[in-house]
């Protein structure tokens, strides 16, 4: 029997390629391997080392062109050209069908991307009549609809080890389906039919993900070998914007230090000096956390890892002492996630919020020369425009870079049920880059201004003013000392001040952006007073 897992091209206006290591598809390989050697299995990455193609925009968003106008070079851009990244139709036909597999495993993790994942099915299907099983968050999330297409054979709900294992028995065995746990299934007169989910095996258990078969030369940060890590599943908490509990369950459970170990010196030995832990809650237990770092910093040291964890720490279960067991284990970077000053919203969201215990984090992990960047989502249902300037004004004025990801509805989501039905198609709101489930034009313009106001200010907290703290205006009455991006920067901001008109410049010109909420930008002006640097200066406004 052969098996090939897909992880499918995606269709957007940007990716983020370091992330997309597919780890799940490797546990699927790994465990598969452990209990069937006569069992073949291939997983192929259609997405990352396929390049990427500009291509048209779909017409479900089409909407998005008021704010994506200009193929803009400053520093403050954010989308133009819509792309696909990975491979085409007729390469993972060709490639696929050359592998002459007994059964397809397709990851769908991202509503967004879903579009494309499905189009792969309908033409394996098609061409090589091969069944065709779909897995991953999105699958946990639409079962049902998605085991309805007439050329999907099989969904797995949940987390997917024991359930593809058993499913492999069977299929080498008796074909009993309904004996699967996790599993749907289309009976012979093409009822749909869900098996009632399952415990995985103990995390300890598992085989370390098989990068076997992959080009690790794909997956880099810089010039190291990088290999995702999963310390851990699951997360207790219940912010309601979140839907990895669909997958992954409210119960944490947790890696040994020693089987994290074993499995970073695999991964040494084949040469990766940099690790991103993609864990949901990676410092939930903080002794276990700081035991891994510890025994890193013992073990390590020699290697100069570089540790990462881009999936985001929760800033409420860090202390100082771990934040500086990290720093000496080799994470330069911190990324937490405040999502909004405003505690009413918060609360509702049952997101934890510590405005002290937050300042502290980000005080203490920048003294110790840590990169910090914290999120802000904006476009938070039952958040008032002036709420989300609020946080980011408050942002503006830490030790930080601040990243702004417009809300994004997803299917299954503990919000879903309190919000009123949305229009458009599931992977148009499912994703960050339609700037807001919202219905509401006027919302979606500021929401974009925001978007654009927080490059502008991250911007001005990285120019190299060498620690000095200056005057906004001193600083753009010499913008023609400075060169660049940041030349081009500093104009559109004296431009922006001084005609109360935001452009964005294409390579040759300055053009006019109608979209950007002037009023917006100076209410923000007059109430920030001061923008703290990175490299501890100040701008005062
Ligand atoms: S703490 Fe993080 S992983 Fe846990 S529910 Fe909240 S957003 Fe999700």
């Amino acid at each position: 029997m052969r098996i090939v897992f897909i992880q499918p091209p995606i269709e957007d206006f940007y990716s983020t390629p370091i992330r997309l290591q597919p780890i799940g598809l490797a546990y699927l390989s790994g465990v598969l391997k452990k209990h069937f050697p006569e069992v073949d299995v291939i997983v192929k990455d259609f997405q990352q080392g396929w390049g990427k193609r500009s291509i048209p925009l779909p017409d479900a968003l089409r909407f998005l062109k008021d704010y994506y106008r200009f193929p803009d070079r400053s520093p403050f851009s954010t989308f133009y050209h819509y792309y696909r990244f990975g491979a085409s139709e007729e390469q993972v036909l060709k490639e696929v069908g050359a592998l002459n597999p007994d059964l397809i495993g397709i990851s769908m993790l991202f509503t967004a991307y879903a579009p494309q994942a499905l189009q792969l099915a309908r033409i394996l299907k098609k061409s090589l009549n091969v069944p065709i099983l779909l897995g991953g968050s999105d699958v946990s999330a639409r079962a049902n609809e998605l085991l309805a297409l007439p050329f999907v054979d099989f969904v797995i709900r949940g987390e997917g080890e024991r359930p593809v294992v058993r499913f492999v028995e069977e299929w080498l065995g008796k074909r009993r389906f309904d004996k699967v746990p996790n599993l749907g299934f289309k009976t012979a007169h093409e009822k749909l039919v869900f098996n009632d989910l399952q415990e995985n095996f103990a995390i300890d258990e598992l085989p370390f993900p098989d990068f076997a078969g992959l080009n690790l030369e794909h997956y880099r940060l810089g010039r190291r070998k990088l290999s995702f890590l999963i310390s851990s599943r699951g997360c207790p908490y219940r912010c309601a914007f979140c839907s990895v509990h669909q997958t992954f369950g409210h119960r944490l459970r947790l890696r040994s230090v020693e089987n994290i170990l074993q499995e970073m010196e695999l991964r040494l030995a084949a040469g990766v000096r940099a690790f991103d832990f993609e864990d949901d809650n990676l410092t939930l237990d903080q002794r276990r956390f700081k035991t891994l770092c510890k025994e890193i910093i013992k073990n390590y040291a020699a290697y100069d890892l570089k540790l990462l964890a881009m999936n985001g720490l929760a800033y409420f279960k860090l202390d100082d002492q771990t934040l500086e067991l990290m720093k000496d284990a080799g994470f330069g970077e911190l990324n937490i996630s405040l999502v909004s000053l405003n505690q009413p919203v918060l609360k509702q969201l049952k997101r934890p919020f510590n405005l002290q215990k937050f300042e502290r984090v980000v005080q203490t992990a920048h003294a110790l020369g840590m990169s910090v960047i914290s999120y802000q989502i904006l476009g938070l249902p039952g958040e008032s425009v002036d709420s989300m300037l609020q946080t980011l004004i408050y942002l503006s004025r830490l030790p930080l870079r601040i990243g702004v990801s417009p809300f994004y509805l997803t299917p299954g989501m503990p919000l879903e049920g309190s919000l009123p039905e949305h229009k458009k198609p599931w992977w148009v709101v499912g994703r960050l880059s339609s700037l807001s489930a919202t219905e509401n034009e006027a919302r979606r313009q500021r929401i974009f201004t925001l978007f654009v106001m927080a490059r502008m200010v991250n911007f001005l907290k990285e120019l190299d003013l060498s620690g000095k703290s200056l005057l906004l205006k001193e600083i753009l009455a010499e913008r023609n000392n400075w060169q660049g991006r940041d030349l081009t920067g500093l104009e559109i901001l004296f431009k922006l001040l001084t005609e109360d008109r935001f452009y964005v410049f294409d390579g040759n010109d300055f053009r006019l952006h109608p979209a950007f909420d002037v009023d917006l930008f100076k209410k923000f002006m007059e109430e920030v007073k001061w923008i703290k640097r990175l490299d501890g200066g100040t701008i005062s406004v």
